[in-house]
């Protein structure tokens, strides 16, 4: 599933990246482009705005909360998704990931986090690196911990 987040979720369109889902995330649109843009690239458009939600024709989710991490759990318990790529794409530009070698990150990350982390990922467009920080692991703790729950009733 690919999504299109209007400009009032840009967390949300970085976390879905991060946690592996393709989501575009474009300069602020006119409703008409930015249905457009989903329609052409077969995108679910996630949305603040509950009358472009409510329109016709159109896949989109009205996302209820302001809370990264309730929108979060929104969309994943809503349509069901499985984290199965996380760290996959850039949270910035989305473009995929590639696993690079702890020795290749050497005095570009910073030197606590080489200490103790021994998985990298970089974009090759940004040339930014990933590694699964705290905030990442609470997250997707939680995201684990919600979606046993909605799946045992
Ligand atoms: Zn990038």
């Amino acid at each position: 599933m690919r999504f299109c987040a209007d400009h009032m979720l840009g967390s949300l369109a970085r976390w879905l990246r991060f946690l592996g889902f393709d989501t575009a995330y474009p300069e602020v649109l006119s409703d008409k482009e930015l249905i457009n843009l989903a329609e052409s690239e077969k995108r679910v458009i996630l949305t603040r705005d509950k009358e472009l939600a409510k329109k016709r024709n159109i896949e989109a989710l009205y996302i209820e909360s302001t809370d990264l991490e309730e929108q979060l759990i929104q969309v994943i318990v809503g349509f069901n998704l499985k984290i199965t790529d996380a760290f996959s794409r850039c949270s910035i530009c989305n473009s995929i990931l590639v696993p690079v070698k702890k020795a290749l990150v050497k005095g570009k990350v910073p030197e606590k986090v080489y200490a103790w982390q021994n998985e990298y990922w970089e974009c090759q467009k940004c040339q930014k690196y990933y590694w699964q920080g705290t905030h990442f692991q609470g997250i997707k703790a939680k995201l684990e911990e919600l979606k046993g729950k909605t799946s045992a009733t």
